[in-house]
């Protein structure tokens, strides 16, 4: 079922597999089940770590990746190809025992969360978006016990997707409900949690030099700038990239051709990081006031100190409360580009 290249370059991953793990395939007589099945088995000849054991899941055709007598909460509802491929391999990599690549602060967050959370999110196997969102929240599966996560494609879960109301993907629905729609780091869905720092983490930051509130480009080089001269810079986004994170095609941006929104986000975060920079991301600033020194107030009551601001907030697209708004977003906002982009170019040949 795999191409000879993808192989070739899935038993290089599956080397790094640590310890032992079981597949727990739900299937039934149809097509999908009989690929996944293939799959499936043809995944665990590859390496001597993995088996494959039959069951029934709360979808079929579906599997889940399981540690030997524990399972973890992950499963595909679909054949994992395309996009989310490496979703897969991932899941099948932190299953066996590799560390996720996320910081530190970040898995200790996701272990303490409490509760019962059972994600599941739709997706197509084409959507650029989804694998971001899947790879996060398998993360948290892995982590911590409490959590779940599932991948449904939509397109072999017709009838489910429909029923659900599901209009753009990626959708996530919590404990059964809908939760969020669009691209969603970890981090955000911390917070979303209601999971990331409080107040108290903020308590020990000395007064900063520079302070910049927002995190996009703008803000990006302001402290850059800043932190080079030696004085002590933080920032303060709600979001650290700023708008380009909604945006994939970048091409006007001089000395690279072409480049994603997410991926240009992402040189800007390394490039802050580069420097001794106080980077304070999903962190919502509320109020500003100048007393002996400039204080900012964030939305979860921390007060920072600076002796200068820097406010680069830009832009935001404005809510206009209709129902079915958050699940309609991103696919509209691609729609509009993709007709802005098509009459440019009609224009340009006139
Ligand atoms: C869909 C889309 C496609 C685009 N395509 C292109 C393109 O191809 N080429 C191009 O040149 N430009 C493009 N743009 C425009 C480009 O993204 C913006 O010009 C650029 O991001 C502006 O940078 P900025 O840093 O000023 O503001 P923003 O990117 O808007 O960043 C603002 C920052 O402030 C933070 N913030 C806001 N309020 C608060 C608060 N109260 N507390 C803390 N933080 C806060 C935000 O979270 C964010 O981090 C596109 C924009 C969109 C939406």
């Amino acid at each position: 079922m795999l191409e000879k290249d993808i192989k070739a370059q899935l038993n290089q991953y599956l080397e790094l597999l640590e310890n032992d793990i079981v597949l727990k395939v739900s299937a039934g007589e149809d097509k999908v089940s009989n690929d996944i099945l293939d799959l499936i088995n043809e995944i665990a000849s590859m390496s001597t770590k993995i088996s494959v054991e039959e069951t029934k899941l709360e979808r079929t055709p579906s599997f889940s990746v399981n540690r030997v007598g524990e399972d973890t909460g992950i499963v595909f509802a679909g054949i994992p190809l395309g996009h989310e491929f490496t979703s897969l391999v991932l899941a099948l990599l932190q299953v066996s025992g590799r560390a996720p690549k996320v910081d530190q602060s970040i898995i200790d967050q996701v272990k303490n969360i409490s509760g019962e959370y059972h994600f599941e999110t739709f997706v197509s196997l084409s959507c650029h978006n989804c694998p971001d969102v899947v790879q996060a929240l398998n993360i948290m599966s892995v982590l911590n016990p409490n959590i779940t996560h599932t991948m449904i494609d939509g397109a072999i879960n017709r009838d489910e997707a429909e029923r659900r109301n599901v209009r753009a993907v990626p959708a996530v629905f919590l404990n059964g409900e809908f939760w969020n729609g669009g691209r969603i780091t970890i981090q955000e869905i911390l917070a979303k949690l209601g999971e990331g720092p409080k107040a108290e983490d903020f308590a020990d930051r000395d007064p900063y030099d520079v302070l910049v509130v927002g995190g996009g480009p703008a803000g990006s080089s302001a402290a850059i700038y800043a932190a080079r001269k030696g004085i002590r810079t933080g920032i303060v986004a709600e979001r650290f990239g700023g708008q380009i994170m909604d945006t994939l095609s970048i091409e006007n941006f001089i000395s690279v051709k072409a480049t994603e929104g997410p991926k240009l986000a992402q040189a800007l975060e390394e490039h802050v990081k580069d420097y001794n920079i106080d980077v304070m991301d999903l962190q919502r600033a509320k109020r500003l006031e100048k007393n002996e020194l400039f204080e900012i107030e964030l939305e979860n009551g921390a007060v920072l100190k600076s002796k200068s601001i820097i406010i680069s907030t830009g832009a935001r697209w404005r809510n206009v409360n209709v129902p079915g708004e958050e699940e309609f977003k991103i696919k509209v906002l691609h729609i509009v580009l993709i007709v802005m982009v098509r009459y440019m170019k009609v224009r340009m040949l006139r």
